[in-house]
């Protein structure tokens, strides 16, 4: 059975300590709220909060001026946040959805970029339905809660839904993802002030229920190459499923004489170590970026950080 305390004690903690002040929390407006749900997902909060989604909204406030806008627009906005296919889908969607973000789960869930975490949080927190939402800070704070040691998604979804407080059940799911940001951190948790302490079954041992499979990794190693005429770099558009639609350096082949750096990279599951060289014939199709637009051009992290070795390389022409 639901505890009502459990659930009125989490609405008082929410209503002291929780983030009411993040912008897509103070507006009503459908799709801010569903562009910072696609900003945040991989991404921290304070990184979202003051850079990506003030700029990506300045330029794009409106889901006709997402559809309408260029690709690369939306992928030089994006630049430095990583997961492109993120910025990818939510321009498809616009365009799918110029009349307006849906109202039913159902038919967001159609949208690309959209899953079952998204469709209940645009319900939850934009159109304020009655609906549960579980993301991975919702997830710990249930499983320790309800002491589930393993468990399926849908499962947790059910506990979710039977711990859910339909007399305020937005607020009750903002309450559960900060508590689980600020409170039930992974290691750590400040169980003593935690407003669910007294029913909470996880509490003796809190971190037996975050243990994770090790990650792994996969290592490679990519050549790029680096051609500079007039000030302007030779870039292509990528095909590879790692930055696809981006601006990347073109691919070579190592030759010792040319080379002028190795770095590191880290990309999602990626360990990339790049090694880059100077090359003066160009076999692909490639787009001319002149230097000092670099910073606004789609183009990943990875060649940002290239870009700092062009000019530390004195390679410039
Ligand atoms: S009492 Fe501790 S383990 Fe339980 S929900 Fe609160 S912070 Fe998490």
């Amino acid at each position: 059975m639901v505890n009502k305390s459990a659930q009125n004690a989490l609405l008082a903690w929410y209503e002291t300590d929780g983030r009411h002040e993040l912008p897509w929390r103070k507006t009503d407006n459908i799709y801010h709220i569903y562009v910072s749900e696609i900003m945040l997902q991989q991404t921290q909060v304070n990184r979202v909060r003051d850079e990506y989604y003030p700029k990506f909204l300045a330029r794009f406030p409106t889901i006709e001026t997402l559809a309408e806008a260029e690709l690369d627009e939306v992928f030089a906005l994006w630049s430095g946040l990583g997961y492109y296919s993120r910025a990818r889908n939510l321009h498809k969607t616009a365009q799918l959805a110029r009349g307006g973000v849906p109202y039913e789960q159902k038919e967001l869930l159609k949208l690309p970029g959209i899953g079952q975490y998204t469709a209940s949080a645009i319900c939850s927190f934009g159109y304020r339905q009655n609906v549960s939402v579980v993301d991975t800070n919702i997830a710990r704070v249930l499983k320790r809660y309800f002491g589930l040691l393993a468990v399926q998604d849908k499962t947790l979804w059910k506990y979710a839904d039977r711990f859910l407080n339909r007399s305020d059940a937005r607020d009750h799911n903002l309450a559960l993802m900060d508590l689980g940001s600020l409170v039930c951190l992974p290691k750590n948790p400040q169980c003593e002030v935690c407003p669910l302490r007294l029913e909470c079954k996880g509490k003796d041992e809190p971190e037996l229920y975050t243990r994770k499979k090790k990650k792994e990794y996969e290592s490679l190693e990519l050549f790029y190459g680096v051609y500079i005429k007039n000030k302007k770099v030779a870039l292509k558009i990528s095909e590879e499923k790692l930055y696809k639609g981006m601006l990347v350096l073109p691919s070579v082949d190592p030759i010792e004489e040319n080379f002028i750096a190795t770095f590191k990279h880290s990309y999602t599951k990626y360990r990339l170590t790049i090694s880059l060289y100077h090359i003066n014939e160009l076999y692909d199709e490639v787009v001319w970026i002149d230097l000092n637009e670099l910073k606004n051009a789609p183009i990943s992290s990875l060649t940002k950080k290239a870009a700092h070795f062009f000019s530390l390389n004195d390679v410039l022409i």
